[in-house]
């Protein structure tokens, strides 16, 4: 029973009943009921989760801010970390016991993409907010005590003690790691450390701006800051996350509610007529828009973080990109997750990145509804649930 672990032999191509929290309508509270979750099956893993946290991406989901991705009864939930309980047939770089953090944008290794180095797109196991159950079958691993089947959500569903997702979107993770905060590198860190690092490739003595200071734009500001940028400023409405974010490399802070006049036109001010590197990273398209404006003109880099509700287009005017400007956007932080995060969990194990500081609260997986509050407040970064 170490960590919680069943013993194999228990249940190992067996059905798991066991506690979810599950979300039944938009914005409706979770409620954690009993569930059945089926094995794996070919190429697939049922892993116990361990924590799990809360990404705005998780809360706009539960919101159904995109309509037609609206699907219920539905298990959210994609930033975790957990140990392998058994392995589906064909499985061979996984094994039970071991320690993972599950990937909501997979790396099947085989598809014309995974074999581009010029992208981590996938065919197999991409992020694909419309899919709701597992590619092999097309039907969901887990069901109701009366048999109605539950939906996935994001190729993870981690709002469950048990979790079955593809293969290809589990990384092994070193298990001299604490999974606490390897918890983290299953999406909000990695998505903003990477966007900085793989995307941007911001360089020593360069200029960055960080719109929207959750956990994503703050990876971005330890992304920015390990690699030497002298200037960090961090754009948030919410005041309160400035405290966390000058003890992650943010050297300089606007709140845009403290100025008559648009915040690009004091980043631009302050810099000398922008910034090299802008990321948004607050999912709203008028911030977008002083994100982009904020860069210098001939050579600033927009990187598009934030997830943009439809059926919003860009907020820009295609003669604006003939200021030499340009824009992008980033899932995963371009990290091909199975080839290259093990690497970056060590850099962090090693302290390149500060993963503690992004976990302001723990709370029991049953308080969820608590959890999801404290975001909606905007007074937790990251709240860790226990399972
Ligand atoms: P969060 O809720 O913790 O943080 C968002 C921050 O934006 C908050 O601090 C909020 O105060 C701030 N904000 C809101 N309105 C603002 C405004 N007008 N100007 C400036 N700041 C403003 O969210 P998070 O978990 O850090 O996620 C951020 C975004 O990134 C979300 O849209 C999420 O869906 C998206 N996301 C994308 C990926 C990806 O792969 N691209 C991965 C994870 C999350
Ligand atoms: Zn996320």
């Amino acid at each position: 029973m170490e960590n919680g672990l069943r013993k194999p032999s228990e249940t190992t191509r067996k059905v798991i009943t066991c506690k979810a929290a599950i979300t039944w309508g938009p914005g409706e509270p979770f409620v954690i009921e009993e569930v059945k979750v089926d094995p794996p099956q070919k190429m697939e893993v049922r892993i116990k989760i361990l924590f799990t946290s809360i990404c705005h991406t998780d809360l706009s989901a539960w919101q159904g801010e995109n309509e037609a991705q609206r699907a219920y009864p539905r298990i959210l939930g994609h930033e975790a970390s957990g140990i392998v309980e058994s392995v589906g047939e064909g499985v061979m770089d996984i094994k039970e016991g071991d320690h993972v953090v599950p990937i909501f944008n997979g790396e099947c290794g085989d598809c014309p993409y995974c074999k581009c180095e010029k992208t981590n797109m996938c065919e197999r196991a991409g992020v694909n907010p419309f899919m709701t159950v597992m590619v092999n079958d097309g039907k969901s691993r887990f069901s109701c005590k009366e048999g109605k089947p539950i939906f996935h959500f994001l190729n993870t569903s981690t709002f469950c003690e048990y979790t079955v997702v593809e293969s290809a979107c589990v990384v092994k993770i070193d298990p001299d790691a604490s999974l606490k905060t390897m918890t983290l590198l299953s999406c909000g860190v990695s998505t903003g450390v990477g966007a900085a690092w793989n995307i941007a490739n911001v360089k020593a003595g360069s200029t960055v701006a960080i719109f929207g200071l959750g956990a994503v734009g703050l990876a971005v500001a330890e992304g920015a800051r390990a690699r030497g940028a002298t200037k960090i400023i961090g754009v948030d409405i919410n005041p309160n996350k400035f405290i966390k974010g000058r003890a992650m490399g943010i050297t300089d802070t606007i709140n845009p509610r403290d100025f008559e006049k648009p915040v690009h036109e004091c980043i631009r001010e302050m810099t000398g007529g922008g910034v090299d590197y802008s990321f948004e990273c607050a999912g709203i398209s008028e911030v977008l828009r002083e994100a982009f404006l904020a860069t210098h003109e001939g050579w600033g880099l927009t990187v598009i973080l934030g997830i943009h509700t439809s059926p919003k287009m860009l907020p820009l005017h295609p003669m604006e990109l003939f200021t030499g400007r340009v824009i992008i956007a980033t899932v995963f932080g371009g990290f091909k997750g199975k080839t290259q995060l093990p690497n970056f969990a060590k850099e962090c194990m090693q302290g390149v990145v500060n993963l503690e500081e992004f976990i302001t609260h723990e709370l029991p997986f049953e308080k969820i509804n608590e959890a999801f509050q404290l975001l909606i407040d905007g007074k937790s970064v990251r709240c860790l649930l226990h399972l």
